[in-house]
């Protein structure tokens, strides 16, 4: 059991219910009441969902979230803010003008903090392994944390676990994982991005660990998620998961989709570390059986060109899950924002990854990641070829005499193909992409995407300029 806790760490409650609001009281009932982890004068931070101005289920669901705030309350709860770190770029002003959480949680007596300003939430260090981390100091000092997660699918996790929440409990920077390859390692075939971004996350969960996890699945989006895009589907599975260890609560939710501890690489370096607890068998459920839940989603793609867009062929070569990820996004962001542009653009290549194939044509041709670009630097497509063997008596005598030949050889000139788009990464950055796609067609033939980006500068921008203080 954790320190000051009245609920044991094997416990996790499965919650079906057909209210959002019930299914967290009802959860949190189950397991002793909110009183067993809630303590009178108690500072409380939770951690939610706030990374890109899109509404729910992207972000936090508001209805849920107000339940939990009036549960901490009721709990004698002195103090309750809100707040996460948004997506790189972003900032929590944006999101916050955008959704009007602001007023929302200070109608309720909660408090959203906005983690980037840090005159008002400062910094403080923690040493982890051979390096710093910096986190929030509201975070460290607050009495109890919980981390409210809404589940959807990932790209690279199947979902969206609570751990992979905890991580943006810090700044965007120790989040980032920098390109660091290991002697005699194959960093691509190993996927050592994800290695490293799978350590980093523990690392960050273990700075302090929550004293109650939601794993918040009443809605879900599956297809294309865990954002809004084209081929996104909300589907309602009225689950709720609830306990102290997020890792149960992780290996739980993950159950409930059949997935089970062997095929999950983050739960498994969990158990590595010991950070948790990952038998099954150790955890007592309490609530719904998981053998009645059966659940059928859509996960998203494991193929970038499993992505279908309208006159676009998508070539992969060989691919670590960070260009992955942000292709995944940039691709399905294309496919939902770009409908009309796409009747324009009459044909486009995306390639990816270290030695991608080919392109069958010149046309524009996106160039995606610093493999793609370093590996293809002197490939076919790169130059666009021109006969010039316009000898016009030559010609008229080849017409004149069918069986003449030509004795001079045609000469070949070669210019750069311009037709490219590289952006360049490692991996490449979301909204930059966009910006450099948009850039390239211009906006006669990007409607679309010309009127998207307008809206992503209001807010990507103004992050432009952080509130950092030297030394941080
Ligand atoms: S450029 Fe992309 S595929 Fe290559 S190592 Fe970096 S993130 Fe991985």
């Amino acid at each position: 059991m954790n320190e000051n806790s009245k609920v044991n760490n094997t416990e996790v409650a499965v919650i079906k219910s057909t209210s959002p609001s019930n299914l967290i009281t009802t959860g949190i009932e189950k397991l002793g009441g909110i009183s067993a982890f809630i303590e009178k004068g108690d500072q409380v931070f939770i951690k939610i969902n706030l990374s890109v101005p899109n509404g729910f289920p992207v972000n936090v669901n508001f209805d849920s979230l107000r339940d939990l705030i009036i549960l901490c309350k009721n709990a004698g709860a002195k103090q309750i803010f809100i707040g996460s770190f948004p997506d790189n770029g972003v900032n929590t002003q944006s999101i916050a003008n955008i959704l009007g959480i602001q007023s929302y949680l200070e109608n309720l007596g909660a408090e959203l903090l906005f983690l980037e300003d840090q005159n008002n939430c400062p910094l403080i260090d923690h040493e982890i392994k051979d390096k710093i981390i910096k986190i929030p100091r509201v975070i460290l000092e607050s009495d109890k944390l919980i981390i409210f997660n809404q589940v959807s699918v990932d790209p690279l996790f199947k979902i969206t676990l609570s751990l992979l929440n905890s991580c943006s409990l810090v700044p965007n920077r120790y989040q980032r994982i920098e390109k660091v390859i290991r002697s005699g390692k194959d960093y691509l075939l190993l996927d050592q991005f994800k290695q490293d971004l799978i350590s980093n996350i523990l690392d960050i969960y273990s700075i302090k660990k929550p004293d109650l996890v939601i794993n918040d699945m009443f809605y879900f989006l599956e297809g294309a998620g865990p954002f809004v895009y084209r081929d996104s589907n909300l589907i309602t599975t009225g689950l709720g998961i609830i306990g102290r260890d997020a890792v149960a609560v992780d290996l739980i939710t993950l159950k409930l989709f059949g997935i089970d501890l062997l095929s999950s690489d983050i739960l498994l370096e969990a158990r590595n570390r010991k950070l948790g607890v990952t038998e099954a068998s150790n955890i007592t459920i309490i609530g719904d059986s998981i053998e009645n839940i059966n659940l059928k989603v859509r996960f998203s793609v494991y193929r970038l060109d499993d992505i279908k867009i309208k006159n676009t062929t998508i070539k992969a070569g060989r691919i670590c899950s960070g260009c992955f990820k942000e292709a995944y996004h940039l691709l399905n962001y294309v496919n939902t924002h770009m409908t009309k542009d796409l009747k324009y653009i009459k044909k486009q290549y995306f390639l990816t990854g270290e030695n991608p194939p080919e392109p069958e044509s010149l046309d524009h041709i996106i160039v995606f990641g610093e493999c793609a670009i370093n590996s293809t630097k002197n490939r076919a497509f790169r130059h666009v070829r021109t006969s010039s063997n316009r000898n016009y008596m030559e010609d008229v005598k080849g017409k004149i005499r069918k069986d003449y030949k030509s004795q001079k050889t045609p000469k070949i000139k070669e210019k750069i193909n311009k037709n490219i788009i590289e952006i360049p990464g490692c991996p490449p950055n979301l909204y930059e992409s966009i910006f450099s796609i948009q850039k390239y067609y211009g906006k006669s033939k990007t409607p679309n995407l010309s009127f998207y980006n307008n809206l992503i500068k209001t807010y990507y921008e103004q992050n432009s300029k952080p509130k950092v203080k030297p030394g941080d």
